[in-house]
């Protein structure tokens, strides 16, 4: 979509993940109605479609990906190596619309239920940006996981330098039937704050106004080493958990205990599988 007057060049992307839908539900809406930016680019992207046409809700876990996760092959090593998969193939056709993008918004939802949160990157320039949107209301500020670089952390986003700017938001559990509302309200917050549109169009609904955010940085991010993973508690998001020292989780006979007071557990893993992200540690800071 081309805006009247010249702006930047925004990609927005859902379906990383086959089973996250309320990002294509928003997509969707911007393409069926008739929204234009004001001035710019906008490219939307429907990442990992093979994944999500396999979507069967009888088992809606399953169309994730086909052969791997597609958020995590975004390095300039991966997309450019010999390595085959059906993720690959896809992530190397969408790489010049994302090296194309001054600004890039990656549509996601959450596997437990969650509240809507950005997460901003590992660096400074993304908690600004965030700020500058305002909405959803959490900003959980991560470098990402060891099995791989996600989109959002793609080529020049992730560095601490530069204009460009990235943002991932996860609208909450992917089946909740408000997250491709919240998916959208994003959109619209993102588009507000590259300067693509002056007004949220009438057909959606209107963003809170802004209001106090909450902002999380992650001081680490537990990866899981064995095949006996198991969380000591039911945990969902945003548990704080008062005293350093306590154990969250058993890896094997290796015990995961906070590492300070007042821990905040961010997206713990609905199912541990070895090698992937069990749960992000973090802190609340001052905005
Ligand atoms: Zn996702």
């Amino acid at each position: 979509m081309q805006g009247k007057a010249p702006g930047p060049t925004v990609l927005i992307s859902a379906l990383i993940h086959g089973n996250e839908i309320c990002g294509a539900v928003a997509l969707d809406h911007l393409l069926t109605s008739s929204f234009l930016p004001a001035r710019g680019r906008l490219i939307l992207a429907f990442a990992n479609v093979d994944a999500y046409a396999r979507f069967d809700s009888a088992r809606p876990y399953l169309a994730r990906f086909i052969n791997e996760d597609m958020n995590r092959l975004w390095s300039a090593d991966i997309l450019g190596g010999r390595q085959k998969s059906a993720e690959l193939t896809r992530a190397r056709a969408l790489r010049p619309l994302a090296e194309k993008a001054d600004f890039l918004l990656d549509l996601h939802s959450t596997s437990l239920p969650a509240p809507a949160m950005l997460l901003s990157g590992a660096h400074k320039k993304g908690q600004a940006f965030a700020r500058r949107m305002g909405y959803p209301s959490y900003v959980v500020a991560d470098g990402g996981h060891s099995a791989g670089v996600r989109l959002r952390d793609f080529s020049d986003f992730g560095e601490p330098a530069g204009a460009k700017c990235a943002m991932l938001v996860e609208c909450g559990q992917h089946f909740d039937s408000d997250s491709p509302t919240v998916a959208l309200k994003t959109v619209m917050a993102f588009l507000l704050a590259c300067g693509m549109i002056d007004d949220v169009p009438e057909d959606i609904p209107l963003l809170p106004r802004l209001g106090r955010q909450q902002f999380i940085e992650v001081s680490e991010t537990v990866t899981i080493r064995s095949d006996r993973f198991t969380f000591s508690g039911e945990f969902q998001c945003f548990e704080i958990i008062p005293k350093a020292g306590t154990q969250i989780a058993e890896d094997g006979s290796h015990k995961i205990l906070t590492p300070y007071d007042d821990c905040v557990l961010v997206m713990p893993a609905r199912q541990p599988v070895r090698g992937h992200t069990a749960v992000r540690l973090g802190r609340f800071v001052a905005g």
